[in-house]
C-alpha cells in the first residue's frame, strides 16, 4: 500500500518545493513509484521539473474541479522516474471558485483514489497559505504532513497557527490525520542561531524532527533552473546528502528496508 504525504507550512520560501522535488527524487533513486502533487498556482514544482507551464494542458485544477481525471493530467519524466500532476495557471482561481462546491475540503483527495494505488509515494506540496489548496493537501495527507522547517530567526512563527488549522480538520473531517515529520532546512552551521533554532525546534517537536538537516546550498537553489534534482545536478553534495538521508529515514520509518541501499547511496 503505497503513502501520501502533503509538504506544508504557510510560511513561504521555507523549502517545501526543494523538499518535494528532492525527497521524490531519492524515493524514486531508491525504486520507488513516486507521484509528485503540485497544489502551489506559483507551480514551482511543475517549473523545476522542466515542464513548460504553458505546455501544460490540465493540472490538479481539473482534477478539484471534477472535470477530469487524474490520471488523464499525470505526466512521467522517465529520466527521473517521477510522475507529477501539474498546477496550472487556471489553480489560481481554484480558492474562489470552489468555495461554492459541496465537499470542497475533500477534493483532492477523493480525485487522487482513482490513482493511488500505482504509486509507492505521493507527495503533496503546498502553496504558501492555510486557504482552501492547502486544506485540500492536508485532507488527502493519508499517512501524514511533512513540515519543513527553515533554520532562521522565527523558524516556530506561524506553526501554531498550522497545528491549530490540523486540530480543526481532525475534529470536523480527518481525526486520523497526524505530523510525520518535521524537516529543518536551509542549515547554516557557521551561526550559532541556526543551532540555536534546531535545538527550540527540538524541543517543540521532539522525535517528529528528522535527523537529517537540509543544509543552505548554493547547488540546492541553482538545481532547479537545470529542471533537475540535486540528486542528478550535483550529487555529492552537502544538499544531495541531506535529502539522501531524509528519503533513506522515510523509508526506514515505513518499514521499507531495501537491501541495496547502502550500495546505492
Ligand atoms: P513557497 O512558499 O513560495 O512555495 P517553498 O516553501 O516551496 O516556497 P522553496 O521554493 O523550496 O520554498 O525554497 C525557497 C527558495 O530557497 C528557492 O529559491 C530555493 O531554491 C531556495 N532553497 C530551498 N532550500 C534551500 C537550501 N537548503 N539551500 C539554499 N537554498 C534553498
Ligand atoms: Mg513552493
Amino acid at each position: 500500500m503505497g503513502r501520501i504525504y502533503t509538504i506544508a507550512n504557510q510560511k513561504g520560501g521555507v523549502g517545501k518545493t526543494t523538499t518535494a522535488i528532492n525527497l521524490g527524487a531519492y524515493l524514486a533513486y531508491y525504486g520507488q513509484r513516486v507521484l509528485l502533487v503540485d497544489l502551489d498556482p506559483q507551480a514551482n514544482a511543475t517549473s523545476c521539473l522542466k515542464i513548460d507551464k504553458r505546455t501544460v494542458k490540465g493540472g490538479v485544477y481539473d482534477v478539484l474541479i471534477g472535470a477530469a481525471p487524474a490520471a488523464s493530467l499525470i505526466m512521467h519524466n522517465p529520466r527521473l522516474k517521477l510522475s507529477l500532476l501539474p498546477s496550472s495557471p487556471a489553480l489560481a482561481g481554484a480558492e474562489v471558485e470552489l468555495v461554492n462546491e459541496l465537499a470542497r475540503e475533500t477534493r483532492l483527495k477523493r480525485g487522487l483514489e482513482p490513482v493511488f494505488e500505482r504509486y509507492d509515494y505521493v507527495l503533496i506540496d503546498c502553496p504558501p497559505s492555510l486557504g482552501l489548496l492547502t486544506l485540500n493537501g492536508l485532507v488527502a495527507a493519508r499517512d501524514g504532513v511533512l513540515i519543513p522547517v527553515q533554520c532562521e530567526y522565527l523558524a516556530l512563527e506561524g506553526l501554531g497557527q498550522l497545528t491549530y488549522t490540523l486540530d480543526r480538520i481532525r475534529q470536523a473531517i480527518f481525526p486520523e490525520l497526524t505530523v510525520r515529520g518535521v524537516v529543518l532546512t536551509m542549515f547554516d552551521g557557521r551561526t550559532n542561531l541556526a543551532n540555536d533554532v534546531v535545538q527550540e525546534v527540538r524541543r517543540y517537536f521532539g522525535d517528529k524532527v528528522f535527523r537529517a538537516i537540509v543544509p543552505r546550498s548554493v547547488r540546492l537553489a541553482e538545481a532547479p533552473s537545470f529542471g533537475q534534482p540535486i540528486s542528478m545536478y550535483a550529487p555529492a553534495s552537502g544538499g544531495a546528502h541531506a535529502y539522501a538521508a531524509l528519503a533513506q529515514e522515510v523509508l526506514a520509518g515505513d518499514g521499507i528496508h531495501l537491501p541495496a541501499l547502502e550500495k546505492l547511496s
